[in-house]
């Protein structure tokens, strides 16, 4: 029964794979517990409990990410981002199917306008990888929907028509996965746009498939507004020689980079992992913008620190590194509440306008100081 109802799921990931050009462009990506046992990257064993798992959530893991990973390594950083276990089908009643509640704030297909100055645009749903994690993991894959031609005219439309909107940040799925002439249209239709002055994009492809960024792609994203890409990473062994290159050929076309990291329990939750991942960005031109605290999506209990671990997590990191190494540490508020800084506090009100303020090696200080 297993056997035909894997085989079914196997038919309708080709077919879909078929139907989305974008997503062909790596016949080495495994998407199979049998390809990562070919690639000698787990057991047979474990690949029946894989094939479990991607019955309910997309697998791909590129080539570049299948090299990185050491397989001696139980904990090895990149297998636990990208190879599925079977905890994930542990479910908790507290996670949700839309962590972030993108769902309440979509006017049209593609479009998410949660707060009045800016929209996501998403107009694609699949991905190079698939993050065990993935806090959209319910909308991306193999089994998510795109955007058509016609949804996404309807998509430009509405931040044509909506002249509050400032910044456009397109994500998905990932976008830099779309073809060159898709991508190209899209920034262009958006360059068009008087009011907005900013467009984002939200990646992992320079981490994770670095051999798609080139001078094409980075000449597409100089326009005549700046185009900020904000580039998907959570630790340092992610930075291979091609990843820092597909960076710099980004930066080195003057592309301004920031990051986003998720926090995630065994793979980057203590401080030494989190300044060299830091340093990273900072030596590689990205500047460290947000660390997610992980949102509550199906099947990811395993991965998620405490908000408590996070915030001592973000202390010890402050007194050992420069403040360009720091993001800010962020919820997203489950219910599409919004995304805001959670700590640590460093400073506490006492009467009148005094502060008790702890300095980077937790001593603490009267504010203004007394004379
Ligand atoms: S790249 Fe982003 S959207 Fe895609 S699976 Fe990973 S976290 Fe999800």
């Amino acid at each position: 029964m297993l056997v035909v109802v894997l085989h079914d799921r196997l038919k309708i990931n080709q077919i879909s794979r078929f139907c989305n050009p974008e997503n062909m462009m790596h016949h080495g990506t495994a998407r199979t517990g049998q390809s990562l046992v070919d690639s000698k990257l787990v057991s047979p064993e474990q690949a029946v409990a894989i094939d479990q798992v991607t019955q309910q959530f997309s697998m791909a893991v590129t080539p570049a990410m299948m090299e990185l990973v050491e397989p001696s390594d139980p904990a090895d950083p990149i297998a636990q981002q990208f190879i599925p276990d079977s905890r994930e089908l542990d479910i908790r009643p507290e996670e949700l199917a839309d962590p972030i509640g993108d769902l309440p704030h979509t006017p049209v297909k593609g479009i998410v306008h949660r707060y009045p100055d800016r929209v996501l645009l998403k107009t694609i749903h699949v991905c190079p990888v698939y993050c065990r994690f993935c806090f959209r993991r319910e909308v991306v894959g193999d089994s998510g929907e795109g955007l058509s031609p016609q949804e996404l005219d309807a998509a430009l439309d509405y931040i044509r028509t909506h002249d509050e909107i400032w910044e456009v940040i397109l994500t998905g799925g990932d976008p830099m996965i779309l073809s060159k002439p898709k991508l190209n249209h899209v920034i262009q239709a958006l360059d068009q746009i008087d009011h907005v002055d900013v467009i984002r994009i939200h990646t992992r492809v320079p981490v994770v498939d670095p051999g798609r960024v080139d001078a094409e792609m980075a000449q597409i994203l100089k326009v005549s507004k700046p185009v900020y890409v904000a580039i998907h990473t959570n630790h340092p062994k992610e930075f291979s020689e091609a990843a820092c290159e597909a960076i710099a050929t980004l930066a080195d076309a003057g592309i301004p980079l920031v990051s986003q990291t998720v926090l995630l329990k065994g793979i980057n939750d203590d401080p030494e992992t989190l300044i060299q991942l830091f340093r990273k960005m900072v030596r590689n031109r990205i500047k460290p913008y947000y660390l997610h605290h992980g949102d509550m999506a199906k099947g990811t209990s395993h991965f998620r620190t405490s908000i408590q671990e996070g915030q001592a997590l973000m202390r010890a990191v402050r007194g050992k590194i420069s403040g360009l190494c720091q993001p800010t540490y962020v919820l997203d508020i489950p219910g599409g509440h919004g995304k805001v800084p959670i700590g640590p506090n460093y400073l506490q009100k006492q009467e009148k306008e005094t502060y008790l303020v702890e300095d980077p090696w937790s001593e603490v200080h009267l504010y203004p100081p007394e004379v």
